[in-house]
């Protein structure tokens, strides 16, 4: 009878093995590729609305993928043996011959800082994915790095750090290493993550030295422009895109006053896409941005003012906005996080979008298309943006 049954046991685990190789072998055929193109950025999934899929991260080119299938538009990839992500084709160029190790090694690291920034430095064997992530109390950057496993056996720290308070690892599961950056300063003042050939380098931004509005350089993105004209007031038939830069340039106007250097990523009527805006910001490299833009609804009695994040540690800045946006005695429509718009994509500096008031509710309407209205909120905005930096010196 043991006999029997041992028999049958050994029979099915060897079925279920032969089963799982099967399907093992099927999913084996993992082509590679690399990124390429401009901004390329990974996706949790097939999701899409009228924001686009919701994005984990961009990501630097000549990144190595593996690519395992494809929905529409995009490749599915695997990142880690739990984790897959899509990304558009046109960001992945296929090539199938490159010879991959099954291990690939993260070396020692290197911390230290120049005037601007800190930096850490990982030697990695490969230019691998990773996905980045602000925490707050304390401020940390944590950085997810898919495929990698630990070979770290030194860091070295130098003095010349000076945001930077610790740093450390730890192989969260097989093949995705964790990066955990804390910072000295409560306030995130962004962090670019790109490779230098094989090391991964983490530029964290000082807290500027001078904190004071007039010490800082401040980006206006007036949205749509050109042939895409945004919302439509629903009376006047005013464009969305005509009031968003009026209000950029009021508040050009009132921070060029209080001593800022002020960049516009549009001064006129044109065409500017997503990409092209996160690219001319990039060039910018500002301490901080403001998106301005007027909501619409399909329900004629929704309305007021409303601003958005994307990751917590810039949410105090639009926090603060807001609050001082609602003495305008517009309705509080929300702070609203997690918001999966290009322009709050980038973690190189902190970042609001305003969306003013409904251009779709007769009341909201009226106001925008006054123009005392329309510099009482460039006004506001200016002192939200100041309440936010007195905050951060405050906590220095
Ligand atoms: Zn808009």
């Amino acid at each position: 009878m043991k006999a029997v049954i041992f028999v049958l046991i050994f029979f099915c685990f060897h079925r279920s093995f032969a089963q799982s190789d099967t399907i093992l072998q099927h999913r084996e055929k993992v082509l590679n590729g690399i990124t390429q193109g401009q901004l390329p950025y990974l996706k949790y999934g097939p999701g899409i609305d009228r924001l686009g899929g919701a994005k984990m991260t961009y990501l630097d080119t000549a990144i190595v993928l593996q690519v395992v299938d494809s929905l529409r538009d995009d490749y599915i990839v695997r990142l880690s043996q739990n984790h897959h992500a899509f990304i558009p084709k046109e960001n992945v160029m296929l090539c199938g011959d490159i010879k991959r190790n099954n291990y690939c090694l993260t070396s020692s690291w290197g911390v230290f800082g120049d005037e601007k920034q800190d930096y850490v430095t990982i030697g990695l064997d490969e230019r691998l994915p990773y996905q980045s992530m602000q925490l707050i109390e304390p401020s940390r950057i944590v950085i997810d790095i898919y495929g990698a496993t630990g070979n770290t056996n030194w860091i070295t720290q130098l003095k010349s750090a000076k945001e930077i308070k610790n740093v450390y690892h730890e192989q969260i599961e097989d093949k995705v290493f964790r990066v955990t950056i804390e910072l000295k300063h409560k306030q995130n003042w962004g962090y670019s993550i790109k490779y230098k050939n094989r090391s991964l380098i983490v530029a964290i931004k000082h807290q500027p030295d001078r904190l004071s509005i007039r010490h800082l350089k401040i980006a206006i993105d007036a949205g749509h422009g050109g042939e895409n004209s945004g919302a439509i007031g629903v009376k006047s038939g005013i464009q969305e895109k005509i009031r968003n830069l009026q209000i950029a340039k009021y508040l050009e106007n009132f921070l060029k006053r209080s001593g800022s250097v002020v960049y516009l990523t549009r001064n006129d009527d044109i065409d500017l896409s997503m990409a092209d805006r996160t690219l001319i910001l990039q060039e910018m490299n500002p301490d901080l941005l403001i998106s301005i833009h007027h909501n619409a609804s399909s329900n004629p009695n929704v309305r007021g003012v409303s601003t958005y994040y994307r990751y917590i540690g810039f949410k105090p800045l639009s926090v603060a906005v807001l609050e001082r946006l609602k003495g305008l005695g517009l309705n509080d429509f929300g702070n609203i996080g997690s918001f999966n718009f290009s322009l709050s994509g980038p973690t190189e500096y902190p970042n609001c979008l305003v969306e003013v008031a409904f251009m779709s509710n007769e009341d909201d309407e009226k106001l925008i298309n006054n123009p005392h209205f329309q510099k009482d909120v460039a006004k506001k905005i200016r002192q939200g943006v100041n309440d936010w930096i007195r905050t951060a010196r405050r906590d220095h």
